[in-house]
């Protein structure tokens, strides 16, 4: 298959200039086709900061952006491989100009041609700028969001959902999700106004968790109708909840409820509760972090559910 390559004439910088040629010998001493399995026709090397596509992902740094396209950034080859064998759907992929052949880049770039999606080679300043990292990973996709309805839930007695109110972390968000997935859980019920799941710091922080994680935002009145409904337990944890986490049971279709990071649960979620339950704190600190709480909790109902 032929691959073709072509320049952008923007060379205006020394260190575009470089990159420029430094690929452009690449291109040169490349082996021929019959010898090195390429992917298809290849766009032209971006330099400029200034491109529209660049611009485009760059812009889903900001939410507002996330909100209007639909789309979202996940970064290196294994996450990106995964969700693409996952099915979500890839819409561009800038990656490290002179690696398509490489064997977990080119993969990528097939998905992405069959779908539909742009494969952007870029120079290696700029796929710092779009990923907003020193040392960025060699590929960045841009993926559809994908967002689930209260009314898509039907649990089973095997399922736990994680519900979160006004979490604000994106971090916390991240390693939330990181730990449903690593537990077994089935997703994310934000309650009211929560971080974005789809940013790049919650993205970063789940570790590709954000792929395997059913994800449902909701107004906190919608929430309380449907746990009203919610065939199982509703497990809220709570600080001065007087249950001991080791002591309740966990069986049947379970909602973990946990708290905003500074103001914790309010009376109406704890009135929706079938249980409260707190972690002891034998020091002088007075909670724990909502992520590691999270991630006691869950692995608490795992345990006992073994
Ligand atoms: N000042 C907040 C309060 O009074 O609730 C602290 C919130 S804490 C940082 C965030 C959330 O983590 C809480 O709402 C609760 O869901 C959970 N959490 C933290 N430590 C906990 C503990 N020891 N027992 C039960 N839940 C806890």
């Amino acid at each position: 298959m032929c691959t073709s390559f072509l320049f952008l004439p923007d060379t205006t910088t020394p260190l575009n200039r470089v990159f420029a040629l430094a690929y452009h010998r690449l291109l040169l001493s490349a082996k021929p086709s019959h010898m090195t399995p390429s992917v298809g026709a290849i766009p032209e090397l971006i330099t400029s900061a200034a491109n529209a596509e660049v611009k485009r992902l760059r812009s889903l740094h900001q939410r507002k952006y996330r909100r209007q396209t639909g789309w979202f950034l996940a970064e290196g080859t294994r996450i990106c491989t995964e969700a693409v064998a996952l099915g979500w759907e890839l819409h561009r992929l800038a990656f490290l100009a002179g690696r398509e052949d490489h064997r977990s880049i080119r993969p990528l770039i097939e998905a992405l041609i069959d779908a539909g999606g742009r494969s952007l080679p870029v120079t290696e300043p700029l796929l710092q700028r779009i990923s907003r990292k020193d040392n960025p990973q060699m590929v960045v996709g841009a993926f559809a969001q994908r967002h689930i309805e209260l009314s898509d839930i039907h649990p089973n007695q095997s399922d736990i959902w994680v519900a979160l109110d006004r979490v604000r972390d994106p971090g916390n968000l991240g390693t939330i999700m990181r730990t449903i997935d690593a537990t077994g859980g089935r997703g994310l019920i934000l309650i009211d106004d929560c971080t974005d799941p789809y940013s790049v710091e919650a993205v970063r922080s789940s570790m590709g968790a954000v792929f395997n994680v059913a994800i449902a935002s909701c107004s906190q009145p919608e929430f309380l109708a449907f746990a009203a409904e919610w065939p199982g337990r509703i497990h809220g944890t709570a600080l001065l909840a007087s249950t001991d986490f080791r002591a309740v049971a966990c069986d049947g279709p379970l909602i973990i409820l946990m708290g905003n990071e500074q103001a914790g649960l309010p009376d109406s979620l704890i009135h929706a509760c079938t249980q409260l339950i707190r972690m002891p704190m034998r020091g002088r600190s007075d909670s724990l972090n909502l992520a590691v709480a999270t991630g006691v909790v869950l692995y608490e109902a795992l345990r006992t559910r073994n």
